[in-house]
């Protein structure tokens, strides 16, 4: 028995789950499985959300009437916290890094539309994260107001508890069909998804490969951010949990020019995605990871093995799509 710690009810959950029948055939390899966290909600969608309902959870019991996050400007948590704000009647602070002033369009323009307050910082101003979120907590204090701070991507020992409940959720899927999957596949930025899904899969006695492909950053950062983010959640709510035996498996090889930029090989692989499967992948996140994913199938990265399966995890991000529609060639 795990003991959850506060949740609150925000996610459409569980979201779907079902194999990609053409998709296997083209590429020849496993069974390719998908996981639709992409419908964890409207606006709302994505994997930030079941982030959230432990960390929102948590602000509302300390009594906080303010959100302070961070993100890239067409960040999909930033998006999500700013909807779920507004739907809980907390005011929303939103830093964001941009180095010229940025277009309102996808993500950020959801952001407006919540009435987020949102404060830009160049790359550089950036570097000091930590002090802006002090700077603007004190602000708030001052004010009469009491701000809980969420990290960047909603990744720490709490949000993490948002992907220990998708793995039990993960694991039901698995039995109502009678598979046991080689592999769970999802891309990774702040590493919380990939922390709660390795610690799920251990919680929860699911025996597969927890594969991350990053979208930024290399394989040894995230070694480090999924081991700080164990040990953060260990000793906050468990520390008799032995957590040795986890270690972060991360394929960096697709990360391609920069954090949301992508190769044309990538908005190719969103095109292929979308007109077979009728899937919207997007070119931060689950295009580069999907993209990867398909590269080692074709280079033999995964069992072959008749009866093999394989498990993507759609962590959304839909409207990124929107702010890039120039890369498309439409
Ligand atoms: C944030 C995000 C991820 C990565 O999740 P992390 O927990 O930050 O590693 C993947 N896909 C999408 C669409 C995201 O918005």
């Amino acid at each position: 028995m795990i003991n959850y710690p506060e949740r609150l009810n925000l996610a459409q959950t569980p979201t779907p789950f079902y194999p990609l029948e053409r998709l296997s055939q083209q590429l020849g390899g496993p069974r390719i499985w998908i996981k639709r966290d992409d419908l964890t909600g409207a606006a709302t969608s994505g994997n930030k959300i079941r982030k959230l309902e432990f960390l929102l959870a948590e602000a509302l019991a300390n009594g906080c009437d303010t959100l302070i996050t961070s993100g890239g400007v067409q960040s999909n948590h930033c998006r999500s916290v700013a909807l779920l704000g507004a739907q809980l009647g907390l005011k929303v602070h939103l830093i964001l890094r941009a180095d010229i002033e940025p277009k309102p369009v996808g993500n950020l323009l959801l952001d407006h539309l919540a009435g987020a307050r949102i404060s830009h910082y160049s790359v550089d101003e950036y570097r000091s994260l930590d002090k802006l979120f002090a700077q603007w907590a004190e602000h708030y204090a001052g004010l009469g107001s009491k701000a809980y701070s969420i990290p960047t991507g909603g990744s720490n020992g709490t949000g993490m508890w948002g992907y220990i409940a998708a793995a039990e959720e993960l694991s039901e899927d698995f039995k109502r069909n009678a598979i046991m999957p080689q592999a769970i596949v999802h891309a990774t930025g702040s590493a919380g998804t990939q922390a709660g899904l390795m610690l799920g899969c251990q919680l929860h006695q699911i025996n597969t490969w927890v594969k991350a492909y990053a979208v930024c950053d290399n394989a040894a950062y995230f070694t480090h951010k999924v081991r700080d983010d164990l040990e953060q959640w260990q000793s906050q709510y468990s520390p008799e949990t032995d957590i040795s035996g986890l270690i972060a498996d991360t394929c960096d090889d697709y990360v391609g020019p920069a954090y949301g930029v992508a190769d044309q090989e990538v908005f190719d692989g969103i095109k292929q995605v979308a007109a077979l499967e009728g899937i919207l992948l997007d070119p931060v996140y689950t295009g580069k990871a999907f993209f990867g994913m398909m590269e080692d199938i074709k280079k033999g990265k995964f069992s072959h093995q008749q009866g093999s399966d394989i498990v993507f995890l759609h962590t959304g991000g839909l409207f990124g799509l929107f702010a890039q529609q120039h890369h498309l060639g439409y």
